[in-house]
């Protein structure tokens, strides 16, 4: 049973949580409210996105600086080096590293016509994840995450095209993988599988999204290859206007989800909070960690 696992597991668990930049006050008080919520867990790092084409770098940077003022949480920065020459990322790594981030979640970003259209490289920048964690590490001795694809990316022909990718992002030094969201974990265990096949040997974090709202998650589903089972979509089924039923379902969905993957001997998770706290929180209680577990005490004296 779960609970027999529990003495293995316990101390051992670790997580990370991902923010986006608020865009007004009232979803910075939000954030806020979150961050406070999440930091007693003792996360290893909270990472901070960045929006499509560059277009929050401000933001991102004010959301990191104000987690490095105000807290003791190590933030991980997003980049992305779409629409921009490689004069313009270098300079952004440059200001990010002298806000005192170490951390940085590199990531090639999307065609501004929209996820799907083909992807054009700036003439002048860097052209995908992998070069983007080559000019990070030119630049410093960060800790650098980049994505995988339990379901390979939609533009990746085949899977050994897409793992030949991560190869290239862990040859330029990037030392840790978080998934695209999924919510078959065979998927993901058959694509750790490949990925060690290949030779790659950094951890592959798994990415949990916690369905806050099943419609929307759906809709960004599709549009970035990530397949919704069916049996997803009707527990959630009826679920449109009952908030509070919805989010108790949310909450059992996503616990079963890390507690089997747990089963299987992953010990670390990335959660995609949404900038909400009560999935996150949910789950990570489900597990163990909890405000003063050892987990959040081993953290803690680890900072
Ligand atoms: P890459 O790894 O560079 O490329 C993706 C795939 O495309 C590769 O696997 C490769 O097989 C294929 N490919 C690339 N170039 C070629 C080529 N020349 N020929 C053939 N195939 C090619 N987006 C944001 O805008 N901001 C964020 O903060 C952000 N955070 C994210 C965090 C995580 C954990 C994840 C999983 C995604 C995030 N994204 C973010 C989305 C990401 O930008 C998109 O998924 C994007 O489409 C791919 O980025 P990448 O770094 O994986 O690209």
């Amino acid at each position: 049973s779960h609970f027999s696992r529990r003495p293995d597991t316990a101390g051992k668990l670790r997580v990370s949580f991902e923010f986006f930049p608020p865009k007004t006050e009232a979803m910075e008080a939000r954030l806020w409210e979150t961050v406070t919520r999440l930091a007693p867990l003792a996360p290893d790092f909270v990472s901070v996105t960045y929006g499509a084409g560059g277009s929050t770098r401000e933001r991102t940077a004010r959301t990191v600086r104000r987690i490095l003022e105000e807290t003791t949480l190590t933030p991980a920065a997003h980049m992305t080096c779409v629409d921009a020459s490689r004069e313009d990322v270098d300079h952004v790594i440059g200001e990010f590293a002298a806000l005192g981030v170490r951390r940085f979640v590199a990531l090639r970003g999307d065609s501004s016509a929209g996820v799907g259209e083909a992807y054009k490289p700036h003439p002048g920048g860097y052209s995908n994840g992998a070069e983007l964690v080559g000019a990070m590490r030119r630049q410093g001795e960060f800790d650098i995450s980049v994505a995988a694809y339990p379901e390979k990316h939609p533009e990746s022909a085949d899977f050994a095209t897409d793992i030949d990718m991560l190869k290239r992002k862990v040859d330029n030094g990037a030392t840790r993988a978080i998934t695209q969201f999924f919510f078959d974990n065979d998927l993901y265990e058959r694509y750790v599988e490949r990925v060690r096949r290949a030779g790659i040997y950094i951890p592959i974090v798994p990415g949990i999204q916690p369905v806050h709202n099943f419609a929307q998650v759906a809709n960004f589903a599709s549009r970035c290859g990530a397949h919704v089972p069916g049996w997803l979509a009707e527990r959630f089924d009826g679920l449109e206007n009952e908030p509070q039923i919805h989010a108790l379902v949310a909450s059992a969905v996503a616990a079963e989800q890390v507690i089997d993957l747990i089963d299987r001997g992953i010990d670390e998770f990335h959660f995609y909070t949404m900038n909400r706290a009560d999935l996150a929180l949910a789950v990570c209680h489900m597990i163990g960690i909890r405000p003063g577990s050892s987990e959040a005490k081993a953290a803690s004296a680890a900072a």
